[in-house]
Formats: structure tokens, sequence, C-alpha cells
């Protein structure tokens, strides 16, 4: 009563997991298909070049599809490789950020890190699409695991599966306890009040008299404190945490992070790192890239688009033109770039679109400890502390010798505090918060590298950050076609912050320019 389906599926999800929140969605008609389509353009595109500023996924897409049909591409690109935010780092790797300082990832061999994207939902049916078409191969990500911790500074610690069962228990004994006092006298009939307690003992692993408690049948799904063996040993029951824990300590908060539509299972990362995607599409697309191409004016006339760049490698200026131009840089750099030729609308709302701060940190510890002590196999442990959370890595398991967990990954004010310090402090702070959650990292930490993305000289920010505001206002503006110029990119979707939304803001923009083209 009164409330949204939004609150509501949150409330199952809570209960009951993402399965549950899957089943009632689709129950509730909310599972939706795919936006992505491949784009039909047939052969049209035979005379006509279509410059393409960018070379990340959407640039690199837009090549791709607009070469099938016959188009000719050219694609400018400040770095000396493409991918732009799909990137990995790996050992013998230097990077530079905004401001001078240098690092050098000491990794080991075969060991890396994703500093951008590391995540892919299996709802995202444009990347499943080219990675199918491709060959990119994927690992599963466990994105929830059972045996990863909650972690709170007040020194509270608990595994996030023995945090879900109690947590479903104490609600489950709270509703059966307002039942059965027939709190919710009106809501229900007494067939339903019926079924409805016995449903909650099942599912909230109540005992007879419908209360939560120690016992050997709710560590059978909580976990013991000693496990079954052989013969005499059936096991010494654990104890749950209680309500009060719970909720003053906000443990399951984090619980939800799991739930949201994208994390549903199953969740994939590509074999060996992200770039994988992005070595894919270069392998692809290679002969109509400029590298080390910065691009630093933009002018649109009655019959197409130029661009003036700096050659990085020559110290030389020159400029490149299309019929049609589709721009990919990220907004934050755009917005600094002078243009004439566009509408002022366009123009204006270009600079109106601030950019996440995001901060990641890879660890190399001499051990996979984590493993090895704790029996945690991938997934992510969340923590109150600044660093966010940590995430381990989901391939090579059991392997001796090293391994790299990401040691923090945040947003907002915390990420900015992070790209603020020089990168030995950072690592000093992610290995100050990691040892909080794991002890054994004091010993084990080997080397690290930091990537605060607001440094990022070919990105200055994380991703375009929208509100209902600019949503409304300027959003419909930088998503459609500027008489030859068109924006690409994943702040061009509804999918901010995923390589989803730049596979279908480049496919969709080669829509638009080959149906404005074939008009022409
Ligand atoms: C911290 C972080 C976590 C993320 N997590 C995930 C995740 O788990 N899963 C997922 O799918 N996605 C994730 N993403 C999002 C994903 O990386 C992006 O949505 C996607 O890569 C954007 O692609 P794009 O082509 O729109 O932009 P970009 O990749 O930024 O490409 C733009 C290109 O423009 C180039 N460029 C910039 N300035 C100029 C210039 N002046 N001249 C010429 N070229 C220029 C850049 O070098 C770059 O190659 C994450 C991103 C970050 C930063």
């Amino acid at each position: 009563m009164g409330v949204s389906r939004r609150d509501f599926l949150g409330m199952v999800g809570l209960a009951g997991g993402s399965a549950a929140v899957f089943q009632m969605m689709t129950v509730m008609g909310l599972a939706a298909p795919s936006t992505y389509k491949q784009p039909q353009l047939g052969t049209g595109g035979k005379g006509k070049k279509v410059l393409i500023l960018g070379g990340g996924l959407a640039g690199m897409v837009s090549a791709y599809e607009l070469n099938k049909a016959g188009y000719e591409v050219e694609i400018l690109e400040f770095n000396d490789r493409a991918g732009g935010r799909v990137w990995t780092i790996r050992g013998g790797d230097k990077y530079t950020e905004l401001g001078g300082f240098e690092q050098t990832c000491q990794f080991d061999k075969g060991l890396y890190i994703n500093p951008g994207p590391w995540r892919i939902p299996h709802v995202h049916q444009a990347y499943q699409h080219y990675a199918r078409e491709f060959g990119v191969k994927l690992e599963v990500f466990p994105m929830i695991n059972h045996n990863a911790y909650v972690h709170r500074k007040s020194g509270v610690k608990e595994r996030q599966g023995k945090l879900m069962i109690d947590m479903q228990g104490h609600v489950s004994e709270l509703l059966a306890k307002a039942l059965s006092q027939n709190a919710l006298q009106g809501e229900m009939t007494g067939e339903d009040k019926t079924k409805v307690l016995e449903a909650l003992k099942g599912w909230g692993f109540l005992d007879k008299d419908y209360r939560y408690s120690k016992s050997l049948a709710t560590s059978s799904y909580r976990g013991y404190d000693r496990d079954p063996g052989a013969r005499l040993e059936p096991g010494t029951p654990s104890t749950p945490l209680s309500l009060d824990t719970i909720v003053k300590n906000d443990l399951w908060a984090d619980l939800n992070t799991g739930l949201a539509y994208e994390f549903h299972s199953t969740i994939f990362e590509p074999v060996g790192g992200i770039d994988a995607m992005a070595r894919a599409f270069e392998a692809r697309t290679r002969q109509f890239i400029k590298y080390r191409s910065k691009v630093t004016d933009i002018k649109q006339d009655e019959g197409g688009v130029t661009a003036t760049y700096e050659d990085l490698t020559t110290g030389t200026t020159k400029t490149a033109r299309g019929d049609y131009c589709i721009c990919t840089i990220p907004l934050s750099i755009l917005s600094q770039i002078p243009s004439t030729g566009l509408s002022p609308k366009l123009t204006d709302a270009i600079k109106k679109v601030p950019y996440g701060p995001s901060f990641k940190a890879g660890m190399q510890y001499k051990r996979r400890f984590w493993e090895q002590d704790e029996a945690i196999y991938g997934g992510v442990t969340y923590t109150d502390q600044s660093m966010g959370l940590m995430s381990y890595p989901a391939n090579n398991y059991n392997s001796n010798g090293k391994g790299v967990v990401l040691g923090a990954y945040m947003f907002g004010p915390d990420a900015v505090k992070f790209t603020g310090m020089n990168p030995k402090d950072r690592l000093q702070e992610v290995l100050k918060q990691n040892i909080a959650i794991h002890p054994q990292a004091e010993k084990e930490f080997d080397n690290g590298i930091s990537v605060g993305w607001h440094r990022v000289p070919f990105t200055l920010g994380c991703y375009g950050l929208y509100n209902e505001e600019t949503r409304k206002d300027i959003y419909p503006t930088l998503c459609a076609l500027d008489k030859r110029f068109i924006l690409a990119g994943e702040h061009t979707s509804y999918w901010n912050a995923w390589q989803e939304g730049a596979l279908l803001a480049g496919t969709s923009a080669v829509e638009i320019i080959h149906e404005a083209a074939s008009k022409a």
C-alpha cells in the first residue's frame, strides 16, 4: 500500500536475493528486452566519408559498422592505443597522469589490473553480440560471493552469506510475529495468513515456534562454527548476528549492490583483461586509426566537418575532414575544444555535463592469502572505509605465487581525496585500509598502482553524470544530429559508465548518419 514498484522490488531483493527480484520482475512484465539491434546499413556508404573523433569503443564500433556499409572512415585518437577507458595495466606499463605523476607497473608476468571497466553484465546485449562475433572469451565474475565480507570501521566483519541469511531470518521472524498477533488484520484472509506463516518458516529458516535462532538447522544455511564431518561429527552450530548489530552497523546496505539489474547473474569479465574487447575492435579498425592525434579544433560548414589536430609524434598541426562527423571525445574534454558551426544549443549543452570522480588501486600481494587463509574465491568485500571495496581475482584460483586484487574502488568525495594524493601516499592509505580487513596484507604487500580518473589525460573523469533536470533539458540536444555532426559515447546513452552505453551510442549514431547521408 503506497509502496512504489521500485521500493517493492528493493524489498523483495533484500529478502530474497536477485533471483527473487528477477522472478518478480518477469511476473510484473518488467524484465525488458535489449535495446540493441545490429545496424543494417546495406551498402549505401560508397563515396562518403565519416570522420570519427576518439578511438574508444564508441568510435571503433562506429568505424567498424560504417566500413562494412562502404563508407570511408578515419579515426583521430589521442593515445598510442585504441580503447580509451577500456584499459588494462600490466607489468612494465607506464602511466603518466595529468599533473605529471608517473607510475610504472611492477606486477609479475600474467598479472594485471583493470583501472576502468571490469565487469560485463549478461543483460548488455550489444557487448555480448560483439563478444560472440569476435570470439572474445569471457569468464564468470562472481559478483555475489557468500564468503566475501561486509566490513565496518566499528570492527564488525561478517561473511556476506551469513549476513543475508540472518537478515532474511530476522525479518521473517518479525513478520511472523506481526501476523500471529493479528497486527496485519485486514491485509490478509485467515487462509492467506496460514500460508504466509508456513512460507516464512521455510524461507526465513524459522523453528517450530517461528523463531530465527542458533541451531544445526539454521547453520545448514548460514554455515557452522565447525563443519560437519564423518561418524560422530554433526557440526557445531554458528551464532547468528543479532538484528540490532545488523541495523546499527548498516550491514544490510551492501547486500543490495549485487541485486542491481546489471549485476544479476551471470556477470562476466574477458579472459586476460578487460581490454580484450578493445583489442578485438582495434584488430578490425586499426587501418582507419591515426594514433597520437589530439583534436584541438572542430569546424562544421555546409559540406562537412573539419577537425584540426596535433600530431603528437611529429609535433605538427594537421587537419582531417569528413562529409559527416561522429565525435566520441568525452564531454569533459570536448567542452574545452573550440568549435565553430555547431548549433549554439549543442555548444552550450556540451559544457553542462559534469564527470563523476572515481579512483581504483591495484595491489599485488606475495600470495593469495584471501583464498588460502579465508576461502574467498573472487567476488567483492564491502567496507565503510574510504577505500570502498576490495575485489579478488576471478581466475587462476588456488594458483601459487602472487596475486593482484582491486584494493580500492570508490566514487564521490573519497575518490577526489585519493586522487589528490601522490601515488605513494595513495598506496599507503589503501594498504592501511586493506590491513583492517585482512591483517595478512601487511606482511604480504608487494607493490601497487593507482588511477584517479579526474587525472586521466584522455578522459578527465569517470563518466558523464546526469540528473533529472539535465536529462530533460540538455540530454536530447546532446543526442540529436546537428547537421553533419553527431555525438556518441557512453554519455549519449542511459547506460552511463558501461561499455554497453558506448556500443549502443556508436551503433545508433551510425544509423542516424546513414539515414541523413542516404537522404542527401
Ligand atoms: C572506473 C570505471 C569503471 C567502469 N566500470 C565498468 C564496468 O565494470 N563495465 C563496463 O562495461 N563499463 C565500465 N565502465 C565504463 C566504460 O569504460 C565506458 O562507458 C566506455 O569505455 C566508454 O567508451 P567511449 O567510447 O564512450 O569513451 P572512451 O573510452 O573515453 O573513448 C573516447 C576516446 O577519445 C579519445 N580522446 C580524448 N580526447 C581526445 C582528443 N582531444 N583528440 C582525440 N581523441 C581524444 C580518448 O583517448 C578515448 O580513446 C567504467 C569506467 C570507469 C572509468
